[in-house]
């Protein structure tokens, strides 16, 4: 058994934080009781810093890891694409794989208790079904021609055989608009919505919105210019076409339907969105945001309609750390008026309701398992982390 108490802890799932507080952990690190400390206390470990229940990354492509520090900031989708499509390769597999280990264990290290990540292969497979941490993998496909569809939807369901074999909960996910024919669009939806988990990037960019709103901009430029298919012109936000996508299954349910990134989101395909899907989370990775754009999602609007937030780090190809802090800080720096209790809501149970972990993780709650977290170098005046902010797990 551990007590172990720090100036301000966050129970999360809605309620206080408790200053002075003080949290008694079973050996297993089942949660036993949260509450104030009632003066000094025996057999406490007291921490300068706030605790949190494990953080869970709402969105990572663990298998970029080798790509840190290779990428240029400030490209758009197309200057990305194009960096992407010549790097991902460059690497030996043995490479990519200790790459990835080592940010799975550091992010462990530093509180992350569950991930939903994406894998386009299975470089990654071994090491996370040895992680101790929980990892949802979503098989992320693309691919921008009808004919090539059935191949990747072959492909596919076939590494998800595979993930399976080795214990991991994975199933195909679309990547996005801009990057599939409707075809496969369509099949990676369907496969998706069988599993009960999708996750899927959204409205990431302008380049993005014009591309299927009206057929022009960069990405449409770069597509034509390689002889690629692109996606039909709606005339509306990217977002209606992949929702008239879901709804053409006929197999929308409660299944979790994650979006990621949203940077250009806007009201009405917002609207259409939570009114269509029953279990809808939107997904913010701010520092991979203003690392290839410059910009960051409309978090004002999105908290105004009630979206279920979570935060994620993205990869390392866009993102110069995997550090779930750091976006936090992020946040603290270009949002200064959202609370830092409403933050973690978001980087901690949000991310465990959308991955269905709310039994077990997410909240300091008797009998659950989240993990334990400690952030150090508040700002305890502002209730702000700082520059200097860095977490650990205790437990
Ligand atoms: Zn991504």
């Amino acid at each position: 058994m551990r007590k172990i108490a720090a100036q301000y802890i966050f129970p999360l799932n809605g309620a206080s934080p408790i200053r002075n507080g003080v949290l008694t952990t079973d050996d297993d690190g089942t949660i036993l009781d949260v509450r104030e400390m009632s003066g000094e206390e025996e057999s406490t470990e007291f921490y300068n810093g706030i605790l949190v229940p494990g953080f869970v990354n709402a969105h990572c492509h663990l298998e970029l890891s080798h790509l840190h520090g290779k990428f240029e900031r400030g490209t758009g989708m197309a200057g990305f694409i194009r960096q992407i499509n010549a790097l991902r390769d460059g690497s030996g597999r043995d490479v990519k794989i200790d790459a990835a280990r080592e940010q799975l264990e550091k992010m462990y290290g530093e509180g992350v208790s569950a991930m939903a990540d994406i894998s386009n292969c299975n470089d990654t497979f071994e090491i996370k079904s040895a992680s101790r941490m929980y990892i949802r993998t979503f098989l992320e496909v693309f691919g921008t021609e009808p004919a090539d569809a059935p191949k990747i939807m072959e492909g596919v369901r076939s590494l998800a055989k595979e993930a399976y074999y080795i214990g991991l909960d994975a199933a195909p996910t679309p990547h996005s608009c801009y990057t599939m024919s409707p075809q496969l669009l369509a099949s990676a939806s369907s496969d998706a919505l069988d599993e009960g988990w999708l996750s899927y990037h959204n409205q990431e960019s302008m380049e993005e919105e014009l591309l299927i709103k009206e057929g022009r901009g960069a990405l449409a430029r770069d597509y034509k210019a390689r002889g690629l298919s692109t996606p039909p012109v709606t005339g509306a936000a990217a977002l209606h076409y992949f929702l008239d996508n879901l709804e053409k299954t006929g197999k929308l349910a409660d299944q979790n339907i994650l979006l990621v990134h949203n940077l250009f989101t806007d009201e009405s395909s917002m609207d259409r969105a939570i009114s269509l899907v029953k279990n809808l989370y939107w997904a913010v990775c701010p520092l991979s945001n203003l690392f290839i754009h410059n910009f960051l999602p409309p978090l004002e609007l999105m908290r105004a309609k009630g979206a279920v937030l979570t935060l994620g780090t993205d990869s390392l190809s866009s993102n110069d750390l995997l550090s779930m802090v750091d976006e936090i800080k992020c946040i603290n720096n270009y949002f200064p008026g959202i609370e830092l209790k409403e933050i973690f809501e978001w980087s901690s149970y949000n991310g465990a309701l959308f991955l269905g972990l709310e039994e077990s993780m997410g909240s300091f709650e008797k009998g659950k398992k989240p993990g334990v977290v400690l952030i150090e170098q508040v700002d305890w005046e502002n209730m702000k982390l700082t520059d200097c902010s860095s977490s650990t797990r205790l437990v």
